[in-house]
């Protein structure tokens, strides 16, 4: 059996050519066919076209979200329903070509347990390729993870891999490095990519900000997510001793300078002179002190909640919100 999890947000243009492309690669290849939309928020009658195949059709189930909760969590709620021993998710804006599903199992059936697909030759405006490219690299440099094309929309992947890897916002882009740092064999596949034909890209220019932010959020889960005092204890040591330094050293020259000029003073205008300057200054080093070590405090607390987080974390992390499911979805959809 091959499920297939298709991420849907106002693609209803698309949906009927998609699900008979999927049928022909089926009848072609003797697959049996689990096609899971997941409909994420839609509000051009999308759902409608779903349940409309779903009825017609045994083979179609549908998910639809109570709003817009973003690609990551569409996809998750379609990995929690899927029943084949293989996954595979396709954009459902016919940019991803049912025809290399066949591809993308045989790799897996060569021992990897994720497959990643990689639209080498791209139809897509070069204003979304060029970021990308620059995205990709450095995603690839930073995690480890070499692949040339981490937010391509055409995926497959082993039956355990979906129950471990969990995304959430945008972090759809990272499901291979998450997969790799729980350990899972990575590997990627060329796909033939075509040009959008309904609809528009959901995804503007501000992609590439939060494409950022998320690489340095996927970075700490991967590294530390489950030691977050590593990192923020090391930052709150190396602030208190930074603090608690730069103080003994200015104490110290303080004494050995008054030490040296004392002799010198004479009269009890200097003396007074000499006293305020080194009461103003003793003054603001103190400041610098405490200013470090507050530092480090909040350093050492937040790592004392974050480990207090990782600790007491409960199993439920799903944040989307289904309304209504369609087709004969199983209880782990629904539960
Ligand atoms: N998508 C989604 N929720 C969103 C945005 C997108 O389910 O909030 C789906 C969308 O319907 C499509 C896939 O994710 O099936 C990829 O989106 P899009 O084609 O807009 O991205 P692009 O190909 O331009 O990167
Ligand atoms: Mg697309």
């Amino acid at each position: 059996m091959l499920s297939t999890v298709i991420p849907v947000y106002n693609e209803a243009e698309s949906l009927e050519q998609l699900f008979a492309e999927l049928c022909e690669v089926a009848t072609t290849h003797g697959y049996e066919l689990d096609v899971i939309f997941v409909d994420d928020g839609s509000t051009d009658g999308s759902w409608a076209k779903i349940v409309e195949l779903a009825g017609r059709d045994s083979r179609v189930r549908g998910i639809r979200f109570r709003r817009n909760f973003g690609k990551a969590a569409a996809l998750n709620a379609g990995f929690a329903a899927v029943r084949g021993e293989h996954a595979m998710t396709l954009d459902a804006d016919l940019q991803d070509d049912p025809h290399e599903i066949p591809n993308f199992l045989a790799k897996i059936n060569s021992g990897l347990d994720v497959v990643s697909g990689w639209k080498q030759t791209r139809h897509d405006p070069w204003h979304k390729v060029l970021p990308s490219r620059v995205f990709n690299g450095m995603v690839s440099w930073l995690t480890g993870v070499k692949l040339h094309d981490h937010n391509c929309g055409m995926k497959c992947y082993r039956r355990e891999v979906l129950g471990e890897v969990h995304m959430y916002g945008e972090l759809h882009r990272f499901v291979p490095v998450l997969a790799a740092a729980r350990g899972f064999k990575i590997g990627e596949h060329v796909v033939q990519h075509r040009a959008r034909k309904f609809g528009h890209s959901k995804f503007g220019v501000e992609r590439l900000i939060k494409g950022f932010l998320d690489l340095l959020t996927v970075k700490f889960l991967t590294t530390y997510g489950r030691r977050p005092m590593h990192p923020l204890g090391t930052i709150a040591a190396i602030a208190a001793v930074w603090g608690v330094g730069q103080y003994g050293c200015r104490a110290l020259v303080e004494v050995l300078w008054t030490s040296g000029r004392t002799p010198l003073i004479s009269s009890a205008d200097e003396q007074l002179t000499s006293a305020v300057y080194l009461a103003s200054s003793s003054t603001s080093d103190l400041v610098t002190l405490y200013f470090w070590l507050v530092v480090s405090l909040l350093f050492f607390l937040t790592g004392l909640l974050a480990e207090l987080i990782v600790a007491t974390r409960g199993p439920n992390r799903d944040i989307f919100s289904i309304a209504e499911t369609v087709g004969h979805t199983s209880d782990r959809s629904t539960s």
